[in-house]
């Protein structure tokens, strides 16, 4: 008997967290921080800065995990994280030294990114990578990671069996990325009829329609790219590299010089020599002339205080100075981001005017009411550069969904990281379970 408990997530997205026990062996699912509060307000780290994390505990903003935190005597065996995002590692510094956290290679490399450009935390020190699709045991658990695509590279999700019981937790994904035949393989690798099925279900309640394929975006880009007359500049997530790969391929398609900040060079490098990441594009790697990089100031002068400029020297033969970039501003596809505006003017200083060009915005459309991307975006359109919009979401569209519920015919559903879990009955044949306690 596997006794499943959705610790957070079964009524929001963000903030995962799911423990599985079976006799005394216990795992957990994720450790994410949440993205709203309980009465739905937006949720912000900041409002605790200086609690301990048993105050955080104490306080509920911590999943109520006794025997996980670096303060109680562990009695958890292991935790395992899914991907990169907030919502499902943010709470890892709190959890016990001594308990082991399992997560692919390429997570564990972003983790240390962030917390270097960032200043996010560390991942811990008793980290342990898998591989997939090997199985690895953990007391009575026997775990098996599944590769998804999902717009946090090397995403993962991960079936769990004890005593010919198995629960499969999908984690984030999505099938209309790159990477679409990892469900494919996920799909003839895992027996249908698994007991649980733990799914996430982001986009009920968003959009019923099929999202755009990252390929199509790709191919809308280019012709934007092609139509534009003067510079084109990418404002996305520094880590989202399925998208990043989107836009270096429109960029050789209009003959553009694709030119990354610094900290995207530094993800795409680190990334391209994990398992998986071998097919990306970073500034001097052989045959790949058209990719160059640039240095914002802030960047490069934060990097300089952390005592981290080896960094920055690694790019020195590729990089793109703004006199370069000003001299055919119809060469140029730059990556900008809010904080860079100081930059764009010398841009537009050296080349005489940014009219003509054109902004891809490529992330969720909400962001564009926060201060500082209004500003940005202000600034943008100030300049004369056009904005256009151009995004896919990183999770599954319904049909995807139903394909998930219908390939692994589930014995009971379990929604997770949505904010409509009452949607699951009317989209998906099976029995669906929203108590956040079960035992199967
Ligand atoms: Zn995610």
């Amino acid at each position: 008997m596997i006794k499943l408990l959705i610790q957070r997530g079964s009524h929001e997205i963000g903030g995962s967290c799911v423990e599985l026990a079976f006799n005394d062996s216990r795992i957990i699912l994720d450790v994410g921080m949440p993205l709203v509060n309980p009465d739905g307000s937006q949720f912000n780290m900041r409002e605790y800065e200086g609690l301990s994390g048993e105050e955080l505990f104490d306080k509920q903003v911590l999943p109520q995990v006794n025997g996980l935190y670096a303060w109680q005597k562990p009695s958890v065996n292991a935790v395992l994280i899914s991907h990169a995002h907030m919502d499902h590692h943010g709470f890892l510094k709190h959890v016990h030294p001594d308990i082991p956290v399992y997560m692919s290679e390429g997570t564990h490399k972003l983790l240390e990114i962030s917390a270097l450009f960032s200043g996010g935390a560390a991942p811990p020190d008793k980290c342990k990578y898998f591989t997939w699709p090997s199985s690895f045991e953990i007391g009575a658990f026997i775990i098996t990671p599944h590769l998804v695509d999902h717009s946090s590279f090397s995403s993962f999700a991960f079936e769990i069996e004890a005593e010919g019981k198995r629960v499969f937790y999908s984690g984030d994904f999505r099938t209309h990325g790159y990477i679409g035949n990892a469900i494919k393989a996920l799909y003839e690798n895992v027996q249908p009829e698994v007991d649980a099925l733990i799914m996430e279900g982001t986009m009920l309640g968003r959009s019923d329609e099929s999202a755009q394929t990252e390929k199509d975006l790709s191919e809308e880009s280019a012709e934007i790219c092609k139509q534009t007359e003067k510079a084109v500049f990418i404002y996305q997530a520094g880590q989202n590299i399925s998208r990043a790969v989107s836009f270096f391929k429109a960029a050789l398609q209009s003959h553009r010089l694709f030119i990354p900040d610094v900290y995207t060079a530094y993800v795409l490098d680190v990334l391209c020599h994990c398992p998986g990441g071998d097919k990306l594009p970073y500034p001097g790697k052989p045959g790949f002339d058209n990719v160059r990089v640039w240095y914002p100031n802030r960047i490069t002068r934060m990097l300089d205080r952390k005592g981290q400029m080896d960094i920055a020297h690694r790019y020195t033969s590729q990089k793109m100075t703004k006199e370069e970039m000003a001299a055919d501003l119809s060469k140029v596809m730059l990556f900008v981001r809010p904080g860079m505006e100081r930059d764009l003017k010398k841009l537009e200083e050296l080349s005489g005017s940014l009219s003509g060009s054109t902004l891809i915005y490529s992330l969720w459309e909400g962001y564009k009411s926060q201060d500082n991307t209004k500003r940005f975006l202000d600034t943008i359109e100030s300049m004369g550069i056009k904005v256009e919009t151009l995004h896919s979401s990183g999770h599954a569209d319904i049909p995807s969904l139903q394909q998930m519920v219908n390939t692994l015919k589930p014995r009971k559903l379990i929604p997770i990281h949505t904010f409509n879990p009452e949607e699951y009955d009317r989209l998906f044949n099976c029995p669906v379970i929203t108590e956040s306690q079960l035992v199967i």
